[in-house]
């Protein structure tokens, strides 16, 4: 079996597409206009890069959009009064913290000082706590597993999984266990592997829904995986690549491509897959915040 690739690329352009089309509704309707904030602190050369791709993003959705550049030296009690002061502002509809933070700044404190009506990134316990029980409805739910969820819809052309076996591995509080949850909620029969499980091969082989989450690369091997299974790949990590010069580097996912896509019916590549629709899904996650504040209904991703 050669699985479909599954293009992240092309399904994350349309989620900003909608987004841009039901920004200018809310906008005509309402005269709200969804405000973004992205507050980075440092000089983190892969952090500048996406806090860079956000705020263009977030203008051609039509946006209003700002961006706080602190320095590295930026003490926890002027980055807490910023927040505060977002938390305040009636323009500002999403906050976003980029992580990490520097070592002298408590990033625990940080997430839990941004309002939960205005937590994007959905790490606030609130909404750690209604995707935990289900209350989907007002919850934000974390940019990475939404995306990987509208992924696997597509892929399987149903937006209920009852009775199929997911597995994901990594039990991260911002990618593994959102994504678990993600999956139950749709009816998945959901185990969750980490560095602890046992035999994990012979864990992933039940799986028709296989998430890796793990961010180590290539792991996943081509007989970890059912033949037929949905792969998505979240890991990005970079390895050398020789092959393009002395000391350049490339993207892999934690999934062995070549090796899985021979077996699974569907894949995420990395890069292209998982990625592109963690940035789209910000943008759907900031219109729904300033959706609820006015008070309409928000549209479904
Ligand atoms: P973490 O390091 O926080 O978590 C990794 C998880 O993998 C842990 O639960 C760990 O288990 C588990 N793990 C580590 N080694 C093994 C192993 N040998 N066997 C089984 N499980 C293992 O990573 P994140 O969740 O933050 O990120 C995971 C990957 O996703 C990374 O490559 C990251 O770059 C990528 N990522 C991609 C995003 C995107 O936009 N596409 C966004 C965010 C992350 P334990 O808990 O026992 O230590």
């Amino acid at each position: 079996m050669s699985a479909a690739v599954i293009d992240g690329k092309s399904e994350a352009a349309k989620v900003v597409a909608e987004v841009t089309s039901q920004t200018a509704k809310l906008i005509a309707d309402t005269g709200i206009v969804p405000g973004i904030a992205v507050v980075i602190v440092g000089e983190d050369p892969a952090s500048q890069v996406y806090v860079r791709s956000k705020g263009k993003r977030a203008l051609e959705c039509g946006f209003h959009s700002v961006t706080h550049k602190l320095p590295e030296d930026t003490s926890e009690e002027t980055l807490l009064a910023l927040v505060d002061e977002l938390n305040n502002d009636e323009v500002i509809h999403g906050i976003l913290v980029q992580l990490p933070l520097p070592d002298h700044i408590d990033e625990g404190k940080i997430i839990q000082a941004v309002s939960p009506d205005k937590d994007v990134d959905g790490f606030h316990f609130i909404n750690v706590g209604k995707l935990g029980t289900g209350e989907l409805a007002t919850a934000f739910v974390p940019c990475t597993p939404a995306g990987s969820m509208v992924l696997l819809r597509q892929a399987l052309g149903k937006q209920d999984f009852s009775g199929l076996n997911a597995v994901v591995v990594g039990r991260s509080n911002i990618v593994g266990k959102p994504i678990a949850n993600l999956l139950l909620g749709a009816n998945a029969t959901v185990t969750i592997a980490h560095s602890r499980t046992k035999d994990l091969p012979s864990v992933t082989r039940g799986a028709d829904i296989l998430v890796a989450a793990v961010g180590r690369s290539q792991m996943i091997k081509g007989d970890w995986v059912k033949p037929g299974a949905v792969v998505i790949d979240v890991g990005i990590n970079r390895i050398p690549a020789p092959e393009k010069g002395e000391g350049k580097t490339r993207l892999v996912g934690d999934v062995d491509y070549d090796e899985c896509a021979e077996a699974a019916s569907a894949i995420t590549p990395v890069p292209g897959g998982v990625g592109p629709m963690t940035i789209a899904m910000l943008m759907a996650t900031t219109l729904i915040a300033a959706c609820r504040k006015a008070g309409v209904e928000p549209p479904a991703f």
